[in-house]
C-alpha cells in the first residue's frame, strides 16, 4: 500500500512517516500543495493524508482539484483547523474522513485501515490464498493456521501479490509497492524478499514469470 502524505510540519510529518513505515506502508512525503498536485498527477497512491494549512496551494484546493479530475482516491484530512464548519467544508469538498490535530498515531492507522478496506470493498480484512492468510488489520500472516513472521518488505510483497491473486505483477509494480520516493533501493533486493517468502510459505507459493515478474501459484481452495 502506497500512501501520499502532504504535511508541512516537520515534526508531525516525521512522526507519521515513521509510524506508517513501521506498519509496512510505503509513504511518499511532500510538504506543499503544488508538489502534492504533481505527486497526484503521477499517481500510484492508494490513499492521501492531507494537511489543510500548506505553503503554496492549500490543502482544500488540492482536494478540490483532485475531485474535479474525478479521482476517487481516499483522502483523510489531518488538520488543526478543528471547527465544525471546517470539517463540513472538508467533507463537502470530497474528503473521506477527518482527523483533528493533535491525533493519536494508533487512531490514525485505524482510520487508514478503515478507508482502505472500504475502498477495496472487503467485507473483512482477511486475504486468503491456498493455506496462506494475511490479515490486513492485525498485519498477521499464517500458513496452515501457524503464524509466520515476515519482515516489513516481505509483508509488502506478499500483500501486493495476495491483493491480485490472479495477476502477474511486474518487477516495477512490486518495487513501487516497496519503496517511497527517496528511499534507497538495493539491487536484487526483490529476489531476496521473494526468496524469504518462499522459504517461509513454501517454495511453490510464488511463481517466477521469467522476464516479467511474479504471481501466486494457482490456489487449490
Ligand atoms: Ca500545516
Amino acid at each position: 500500500m502506497r500512501l501520499l502524505l502532504v504535511e508541512d510540519d516537520e515534526m508531525i510529518g516525521r512522526a507519521v512517516l515513521q509510524a506508517l513505515r513501521a506498519e509496512t506502508y510505503v509513504v511518499d512525503w511532500v510538504r506543499d500543495g503544488n508538489t502534492a498536485d504533481t505527486a497526484l498527477a503521477v499517481g500510484g497512491h492508494d490513499l492521501m493524508l492531507l494537511d489543510l494549512g500548506l505553503p503554496g496551494r492549500d490543502g482544500m484546493e488540492v482536494l478540490t482539484r483532485l475531485r474535479a479530475r474525478r479521482s476517487r482516491l481516499p483522502v483523510l484530512i489531518l488538520t488543526a483547523r478543528d471547527s465544525v464548519s471546517n470539517r463540513i467544508a472538508g467533507l463537502d469538498a470530497g474528503a473521506d474522513d477527518y482527523l483533528p490535530k493533535p491525533f493519536d498515531l494508533d487512531e490514525l492507522s485505524a482510520r487508514i485501515r478503515a478507508l482502505l478496506r472500504r475502498r477495496a470493498g472487503h467485507a473483512q480484512a482477511l486475504l486468503e490464498h491456498g493455506d496462506v492468510s494475511l490479515d490486513m488489520t492485525t498485519r498477521e500472516v499464517s500458513r496452515a493456521g501457524q503464524p509466520v513472521t515476515l519482515t516489513i518488505r516481505e509483508f509488502a510483497v506478499l500483500q501486493a501479490l495476495m491483493e491480485h491473486p490472479r495477476a502477474v505483477l511486474t518487477r516495477d509494480q512490486l518495487y513501487q509497492k516497496l519503496y517511497g520516493w527517496g528511499e534507497e533501493v538495493g539491487s536484487n533486493t526483490l529476489e531476496v524478499f521473494i526468496h524469504g517468502l518462499r522459504r517461509k510459505l513454501g517454495a511453490s507459493f510464488i511463481v517466477t514469470i521469467r522476464g516479467i515478474g511474479y504471481c501466486l501459484t494457482a490456489a487449490t481452495s
